[in-house]
């Protein structure tokens, strides 16, 4: 155990128990079988995490029904005072979470630790946010009245979270929620498990710290099954689900269909424009960041680059060039730069769209390939690749979540736009230039037509104080900063008559 796992899982209470269901500090023993959850670093079993089945879903149901009751009555500051302690806790063990996700989905431990960093960050926004849940006033068309509105708790929030963010997406979702009022009922990745049981061990002591009743934070087990209780279920009015965007269509139309609300986080095909007036230093640490980082599983990993003819051979050959320096291998040790995918599946979806990519004319730049030998006993790991594409090539069009990276050509900027939006999916957009006019061009109205867009900055590594999502097939919803929270909270119109008469709206007569 060269990298003190054992002593990490320890420290965060993860003894050998089947922990699976839970509905603050208590554990339900639902009598199912387990799940176990390998590592992706060195194929070592992690744990084992007992599934949810209906009978104790109903149970974390009903707890979450009555904690809304109280919990709703909790003034916003005091609740905001809880999930400062949670931020305090996390603070704690950032160390333990950090590595227990870098092992368990194995991203490097620096970005396992800068994903605890951001469920710190948050918690901060949602403290700060406690005593800004601002309504408007407006002023009434008659006389004699006063018009606001006000926002009240939606009630039990169903977050469905993937594997690529084990942990922050929760507290994303989990921090804003608890400060607007609302109960969390979460279901995390069944390929992270054990990360959901490791932050549901955290908050649940701070609950119950402040004698808080159960089920204001509830934790589940399964895979698509469990999250189809959720998104069937209209005692839930707003599930959050963050993943692929086949299951956000899934989930998206069972909500839809009981007329609940649905937050949706789902699948990117992010692209950077680099144009001939880049600085092509920061457009090449960019696009290298973007395409390799956490293994190319971001929602925001760079996926397609679309550069200027005229620079085009440069940024080919410098990124062959910074590509060969990759150091691949355990995500634990910090010498590496690139760690493994999640498991054999997405090893197969991988190898499957360089096979396409290949059949539909694409031209290899950089080879990829599957690594065996020592250190790559899991047989996850593989070579980040490069090839020469077009846009309209039907796996181009797709998000393969492996590190494969597509150039294409382009010569005027509107062209670039265009090859940028054409795609069906509208997460994360750049641009690198040091051009006024084309940056601006590519933030106008007829720019990107993406839920985030930047200028000099890679696709990924958003920052939790801005408004997070994307449009088209990645769904639309909006997490984290800004006014996001807004989706976790009612929005009520009160008018007050204070004068002596009741006149109608419109100046309506109806005398009798
Ligand atoms: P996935 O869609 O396979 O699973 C995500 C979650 O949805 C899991 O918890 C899974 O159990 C659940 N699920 C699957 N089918 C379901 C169904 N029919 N009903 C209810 N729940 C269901 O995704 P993944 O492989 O874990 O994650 C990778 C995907 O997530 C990528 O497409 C990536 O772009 C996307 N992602 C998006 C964001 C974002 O913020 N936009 C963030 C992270 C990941």
């Amino acid at each position: 155990d060269q990298f003190g796992i054992q002593e990490s899982l320890k420290r965060l209470g993860l003894k050998s128990e089947n922990l699976g269901t839970s509905t603050g500090i208590n554990w339900i023993d639902s009598g199912e079988s387990s799940i176990s959850s390998f590592s992706p670093a060195d194929g070592a079993l992690i744990g084992k995490v007992q599934l949810t089945n209906q009978q104790a879903y109903e149970e974390v149901m009903t707890k979450a029904q009555v904690g809304f009751e109280s919990w709703r009555q909790v003034p916003a500051p005091q609740r905001g005072e809880i999930v400062r302690e949670i931020g305090n806790a996390l603070r704690e063990k950032k160390a333990d979470l950090g590595k227990l996700v870098s092992y368990e989905m194995g991203k490097s431990y620096q970005e396992g630790l800068g994903e605890v960093q951001e469920m710190i960050d948050i918690c901060d926004f949602a403290v700060g946010l406690s005593r800004q849940l601002y309504g408007l006033t407006m002023h009434s068309e008659r006389p004699g009245h006063r018009m606001y509105e006000q926002w009240h708790p939606l009630g039990i929030i169903g977050i469905i979270s993937a594997f690529n963010f084990p942990v922050a997406v929760w507290s994303w979702n989990a921090a804003l929620a608890w400060v607007c009022g609302d109960v969390c009922v979460w279901k995390p990745s069944e390929k992270a498990p054990l990360s959901g049981i490791a932050c549901q061990l955290i908050a649940g002591e701070i609950f119950e710290k402040h004698s808080m009743p159960e089920g204001i934070c509830s934790l589940i087990i399964g895979d698509y099954k469990v999250g189809g209780l959720m998104s069937h279920d209209s005692r839930i009015p707003l599930v959050s689900a963050t993943g692929s965007t086949r299951m956000g269509k899934l989930v998206g139309q069972a909500v839809g269909s009981r007329l609940g609300r649905s937050l949706l986080e789902l699948g990117g095909n992010n692209a950077i424009i680099i144009t001939a007036n880049a600085d092509m230093d920061m457009a090449i640490r960019g696009a290298l960041f973007g395409a390799v980082g956490t293994a190319g599983q971001r929602c925001t990993s760079t996926r397609r680059l679309i550069i200027h003819e005229n620079v085009y051979e440069e940024v080919k050959s410098r990124l062959a060039s910074a590509y060969s320096k990759l150091v691949i291998g355990n995500p634990l040790d910090e010498k590496n730069h690139v760690g493994p995918l999640i498991d054999k599946d997405a090893v197969n979806m991988y190898l499957a769209a360089i096979e396409k990519v290949e059949k539909e004319g694409g031209k290899v730049v950089v080879n990829g390939g599957v690594l065996t030998g020592d250190g790559f006993e899991s047989g996850c790991y593989v070579k980040p690749a490069i090839y020469e594409a077009e846009n309209h090539f039907e796996i181009v069009q797709h998000e393969t979540f492996a590190p494969i990276l597509y150039l294409m050509k382009y010569s005027s900027i509107e062209e670039a736009i265009a090859m940028q939006n054409g795609v069906p999916q509208g997460l994360s957009s750049a641009i690198m230039t040091t051009n006024m006019r084309e940056a601006e061009a590519f933030l106008s109205v007829a720019g990107s037509d993406c839920g985030i867009a930047n200028v000099n900055i890679g696709t990924s590594g958003a920052e939790i104080g801005g408004a997070f999502g994307g449009e088209k097939e990645t769904g639309g919803g909006r997490e984290s900063g800004s006014d996001a929270w807004k989706a976790y909270m009612r929005r009520q119109t009160n008018t007050i008559n204070y004068s002596s008469t009741l006149p109608l709206a419109q100046g309506i007569k109806f005398d009798i």
